[in-house]
């Protein structure tokens, strides 16, 4: 009897390809017209838009796990961030390379640099949340004017909100490898994984289990859609964002670099893409990828974007708004314990960030952990 897979996310693709590896048949649904789920990107217009700006890190234990990077035309952004500060732009560059002028740069004091540092080796978090342990070591300037306007960008909501070991854990998992995107959109990196997959069928909504009586199943579809199929109910909190992509006349803003704001703003964080891929745009545009945590009218983004790089409201450009209400599930620190097993009954599993944690190394581990849970049970 083949295997199931429901949901085509990163979490569903890692669960086939661990499960065809061990030599398993395995079935793969999903139900839109492509694989990738909250990794998938569109093409308008001669514009790359990625459903949801993310970059992807080659350092991460699962990705270099896959060796895909070699196959996907991977471009690494640049590691140095500009903060816009009352002050003007502030950069902080790789703390790999730069460590001096990172404790130089006055968006914090050396003393609070180190505290920063401390935290990172701290072992004393349970219970914390994220705000709270930064500004308990003393990070009080830095964590106002660079790691809180960073890390809202990187959780999708305030710090506070998120568990400290977490919080730990993420920022961590950024200091290894390289971060960028491929070349044809960050959808690209699932496509490259369902190419090793023998058995998918898209456009392929599952709505109940019955239909697979007798055959293992593993249920990685996002959050709610699982606890519908499984019949659970639904009690972790997720973020909502919303992606904007703008284009602007090419040559008015040559960044590259992903800026954030010290200062008040509903703008989280925002890049030129097609600065860093021409081939996001095209030749005579600049694309423009904003996050905001809250919806806001069409000239409103336009006056903060005008702010934020120092160009005319009226050049940008609306391309398209993406409201992604279930982007990632929060880790509070009321919530923040993950899953010890996959398992949900006789030979029913779940896979899905939300049981491991909120990043695409996340999906992918789950989807493999779930996938080995069954092959164990199965071989018993
Ligand atoms: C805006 C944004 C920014 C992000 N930034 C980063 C980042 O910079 N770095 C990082 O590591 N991670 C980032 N992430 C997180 C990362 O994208 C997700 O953790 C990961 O893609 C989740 O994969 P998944 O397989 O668990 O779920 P999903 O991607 O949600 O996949 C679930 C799939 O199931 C399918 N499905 C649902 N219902 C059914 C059904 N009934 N039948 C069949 N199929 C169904 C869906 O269509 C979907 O394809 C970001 C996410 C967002 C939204």
């Amino acid at each position: 009897m083949s295997v199931v897979v429901i949901g085509g996310g990163l979490a569903g693709l890692s669960a086939a390809l661990t499960l065809q590896d061990a030599g398993e048949e395995v079935e793969l649904f999903e139900a839109s017209n492509g694989v990738g789920g909250r990794m998938r990107s569109e093409y308008l217009d001669g514009f790359i838009l990625d459903r949801g700006f993310q970059l992807i890190n080659s350092g991460y234990p699962e990705i270099k796990r896959l060796e895909v990077i070699p196959e996907i035309d991977f471009v690494k952004s640049d590691r140095t961030i500009d903060v816009v500060t009352p002050f003007g732009i502030q950069s902080i560059g790789d703390p790999r390379l730069h460590l001096l002028q990172g404790l130089r740069s006055p968006l914090g004091s050396f003393r609070e640099k180190i505290a920063f540092l401390t935290f990172m080796g701290s072992r004393k978090l349970q219970g914390k949340n994220l705000e709270e342990a930064l500004l308990k070591e003393g990070t009080l300037n830095l964590y106002h004017n660079l790691l809180k306007p960073f890390l809202t960008g990187v959780f999708l909501v305030d710090p506070s909100q998120i568990d400290a070991s977490y919080g730990q854990e993420i920022i961590k998992s950024f200091i290894v490898g390289d971060s960028g995107l491929p070349i044809a959109g960050v959808g690209v990196l699932a496509e490259a994984i369902a190419a090793r997959i023998e058995n998918i069928h898209l456009n392929a909504p599952i709505a109940d289990l019955a239909q697979f009586k007798g055959r293992p199943i593993i249920v990685a579809t996002d959050y709610h859609a699982s606890s519908t199929l499984l019949g659970l109910k639904s009690h972790t909190r997720f973020a909502c964002s919303f992606t904007w992509y703008h284009s602007v006349p090419s040559g008015l803003i040559t960044s590259k670099r992903l800026r954030v704001t010290s200062t008040q703003s509903p703008i989280v964080n925002s890049i030129a893409l097609s600065n860093l891929l021409p081939s996001y745009a095209p030749g005579d545009r600049t694309l423009i990828s904003t996050t905001t945590l809250e919806d806001i009218d069409e000239n409103s983004i336009k006056d903060q974007l005008s702010r934020f790089w120092s160009v005319d409201a009226e050049l940008f450009g609306l391309i398209k708004r993406y409201e992604i209400t279930d982007a990632l599930p929060i880790f509070s620190p009321t919530d923040s314990g993950r899953a010890l097993s996959a398992k949900v009954g006789e030979g029913i599993y779940r896979a899905g960030d939300y049981l491991t944690a909120a990043s695409q190394n996340g999906a992918l581990l789950s989807g493999r952990l779930a996938a080995q849970e069954l092959l164990f049970d199965k071989s018993r």
